[in-house]
């Protein structure tokens, strides 16, 4: 047999489109492009269009913009698998003729009696091979049936050997003659991936640990149809707070809601990496460090939870590492939002301050944009809860006097803060509080960036306007 793990490495990466990207998958996406890029090899993307029912066109689109969206492009043409459904029948023929497989007639009304009296019994459904014995040259090839492949296993366990957990034992009897041919004449998943894999001269499979049985059944098939067996990696998977499979009631699970709430694709990879992977304690890696130090061998045996903090906490990171520009292109391609049309009276300078002012405070593009659409415009609404708080009384007043003397002085940082500062003193307020009652005055909220920066983006006309509007509130 070649030795593939020396071969060239080439991966794909299978989704069925029958949903978005789950986040699951596209970790597995990117596991499967870093492996790729650290070998030198190829990453390919197959579409698993097979179930006719529930793929649909759009999910397709979804999935292949969302991977493109994080830079996971495929090397080669996609292969679509309904594609290959006569190939598929093909070698199945092959098989029934070398008598690895057989025609199955059994009703579906029959073999559900069977699942539900081994279940009630509590013991494991396996199919107890009734069509194995039929002599299968005299059946009715135009009775309804679907095709079987034969399981032999000698010994009551089955062993094969995974590069992320090791040695992988399971027991024979949770493997039966399962079907490779519907009776639609539809090869199902078993197989389809086998013949596809083979045919894309795939050397490593990457893929969830949801899949650990299906691959006892493909090396079977592999080795029945005298294909080398490629390289399985499986990876943990993503678990919600509880140890729970993650699901949509736990986070979002699709990416394309990530990238609808403003997380960056950077962001995203960065953290779905760490997640189930390391290197040391590194947390934050470039796209050239995880290809070059990504292995196989450290992605981690056990599921990881997810966090929604420390993804936030990411995301907030890489905003931060923007220009303004950037961030103003992020805003157009991830939340399809003009900037420039939303804020016309900005100069474009002035547009950038304030993006600046805000890209280190904010841990998503959608905070970003309502915290510049605050900025913009006269405030809607004002935290009066959040100004009881920090000052009892006297805020018209106090707010007058200020208003007052910010008219004789030059809108600089320094004479704005030397201001306020002897305004505090002779007044006995602490300027942490002033602060904060000066941006609620033009802001609506009593936190935010630093006051006196803002003010000099506003200017004077701008700060009297919204002075003089929550004085009329007060
Ligand atoms: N279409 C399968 C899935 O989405 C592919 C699994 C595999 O990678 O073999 O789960």
């Amino acid at each position: 047999m070649k030795d593939l793990l020396h071969s060239p490495v080439r991966v794909r990466f299978a989704p069925s489109p029958t949903g978005y990207l789950h986040i699951g998958s596209l970790r597995a996406a990117l596991f499967n492009w870093l492996f790729a890029r650290h070998h030198n090899g190829a990453f390919l993307l197959r579409i698993e269009d097979t179930d006719r029912l529930r793929s649909t066109k759009e999910y397709e689109d979804s999935i292949i913009k969302s991977l493109a969206w994080t830079g996971i492009v495929p090397d080669e043409p996609i292969v679509y698998q309904f594609a290959r459904l006569d190939l598929h029948k093909k070698v199945i023929d092959k098989l029934l003729q070398e008598k690895k497989a057989y025609k199955c007639f059994c009703s579906e009304e029959k073999l559900q009696e069977k699942k539900e009296r081994a279940l009630s019994k509590q013991i494991t459904y396996q199919y107890d091979k009734t069509c194995r014995r039929l002599d299968q040259s005299s059946v009715r090839n135009d009775q309804p049936h679907v095709v079987r492949f034969i399981i032999d296993i000698p010994g009551e366990t089955f062993t094969f050997h995974d590069v992320v957990r090791g040695d992988i034992t399971v027991p024979v009897e949770q493997i039966d003659d399962f079907v490779i041919l519907r009776s639609d004449e539809s090869a199902t998943y078993n197989f389809a991936v086998v013949q596809d894999d083979h045919d894309m001269s795939i050397t490593h499979v990457i893929r969830g640990e949801d899949h650990l049985l299906n691959t006892v059944k493909q090396i079977l098939l592999y080795v029945a149809l005298g294909y080398d067996v490629p390289v399985f990696a499986h990876i943990p998977l993503i678990l919600g707070d509880k140890g729970q499979k993650l699901s949509k009631r736990d986070a979002i699970t699709s990416a394309v809601e990530y990238q609808r709430e403003g997380f960056l694709a950077e962001a995203l990879c960065n953290y779905l990496v760490r997640l189930g992977w390391s290197h040391g304690d590194q947390e934050i890696f470039t796209r050239e460090e995880m290809s070059s130090l990504f292995s196989l061998e450290g992605v981690h045996k056990s599921g990881a939870k997810f966090d929604l903090e420390k993804l936030r906490w990411m995301n907030a990171h890489y905003i931060k590492k923007q220009s303004p520009e950037d961030l103003v292109a992020l805003l157009a391609q991830n939340l399809s939002q003009d900037l420039v049309a939303l804020t016309p009276d900005w100069k474009e300078g002035e547009r950038l301050q304030w993006i600046a002012l805000y890209q280190d405070r904010v841990h998503t593009l959608q905070e970003l944009l309502t915290e510049l659409k605050r900025a913009y415009s006269l405030p809607t609404s004002y935290d009066w809860d959040g100004l009881r708080k920090i000052i009892a009384k006297d805020s018209i007043v106090i707010l007058q006097l200020l208003q007052q003397e910010f008219e004789n002085i030059e809108f600089a940082k320094d004479e704005l803060s030397a201001l306020v500062k002897e305004f505090c003193k002779s007044h006995e307020y602490k300027v942490a509080t002033i602060a904060q009652l000066l941006r609620f005055s033009l802001l609506g909220t009593i936190s935010g960036p630093s006051v006196f920066d803002m003010m000099i983006l506003f200017g004077k006309r701008e700060v009297r306007r919204r002075m003089s509007h929550v004085i009329s509130l007060l």
